[in-house]
């Protein structure tokens, strides 16, 4: 099973959200993040989690300390 990325793109002419793809990504990857992180720029094009990636500056943002080797 997939997991479907999605973002507003504006509204249509009946004034309805648009949203357009982002990626998707399988939910077994997703299963294997330890956090569960559903974001998409989370996983690489290979489709492992960053949870390991101290360059990944969003998981201050979303609450994560980089504890020696991972997102904790
Ligand atoms: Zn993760």
């Amino acid at each position: 099973m997939a997991i479907e990325f999605l973002k507003a793109d504006g509204f249509d002419e009946n004034g309805q959200l648009r949203t357009v793809k982002v990626r998707s990504l399988n939910q077994s990857s997703a299963l294997k993040c330890p956090h569960f992180i559903l974001a998409a720029e989370h996983y690489r094009d290979d489709e492992s989690c960053r949870c390991d990636d101290k360059e990944h500056k969003e998981m201050k943002e979303w609450g994560y300390k980089w504890k020696g080797k991972r997102w904790q």
